[in-house]
């Protein structure tokens, strides 16, 4: 997901689709997109079918920060991946869409005074996580880099909520940095994203087979950002729902 927030500094990046047919036109050396360490670990790679087609597919794994991420020249372009996310199932009508979406504000909502005005980060075409939380009675602004690029320029937030996205971002660092400017202190952020656990056999993980899936956090990757983002983790759980406050 190519967020450019507006708030300062631009992480908006554009890579194109590669041929992949030979793997040795491919290094095998990145950087971190969360940590920014240089990355030479691949977790796993393979020739797979995805939508159809046979892809090849390289995913490193950082060793400072656990983050598995997608090999940077992989990734989809910017119209390949709107289409894709037009294409997401994400009905507005549809209650379980919510229900799914509510899991985070379950968590979250028992950590917030009342009076406290919110951010929904990365809501999609249809902001309905955000129309919930309005309706509660909270204050509440909804931002998405592709269909709702609302200026947010300068302003905080009390808290944020974060549901399905981290794993769509190209520029984690950027992202969390900005994250991080638009709370207030004390303010809380709730992430939700399936958690890489013990469990998951990665090979045949549903959460991988969404081509716009990139970045995979593990329990060590939530104990780096709580280690290095002055951020406190409060609560995870179902591997799934991730709550920090900043301190
Ligand atoms: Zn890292």
């Amino acid at each position: 997901m190519q967020f450019d927030l507006q708030v300062g500094v631009d992480c908006s990046i554009s890579i194109e689709m590669k041929d992949v047919g030979n793997l040795s036109d491919i290094g095998n050396y990145t950087s971190c997109p969360l940590c920014l360490s240089d990355v030479d670990h691949i977790y796993h790679e393979a020739k797979e079918k995805s939508y159809g087609q046979m892809q090849f597919r390289k995913y490193y794994q950082c060793s400072h920060c656990s983050l598995v991420f997608l090999a940077p020249e992989l990734r989809l372009n910017s119209s390949d991946e709107k289409k894709r996310y037009l294409e997401h199932n994400n009905n507005p009508d549809d209650p379980r869409y919510l229900d799914f979406l509510m899991q985070s504000w379950m968590a979250l909502e028992p950590f917030l005074k009342k009076e406290v005005k919110g951010l929904d980060m990365g809501c999609g075409p249809n902001p309905v996580l955000a129309n919930y939380i309005v309706q509660q009675g909270y204050e509440m602004d909804h931002y998405d880099p592709y269909f709702y690029p609302n200026d947010i320029t300068g302003k905080t937030y009390d808290f944020i909520t974060c549901t399905e996205v981290i794993e769509h971002v190209y520029d984690l660092y950027t992202f969390f940095k900005k994250l991080k400017k638009l709370l207030v202190s004390g303010g809380h952020l709730a992430l939700m994203t399936d958690l890489l656990h013990e469990g998951v056999d990665f090979k045949k993980w549903y959460y991988r087979q969404d081509n716009t899936h990139i970045c995979f956090f593990q329990k060590k990757t939530l104990n780096y950002i709580e280690g290095n983002m002055n951020m406190k983790l409060i609560k995870e759980k179902n591997n799934r729902v991730i709550i920090f406050k900043k301190l």
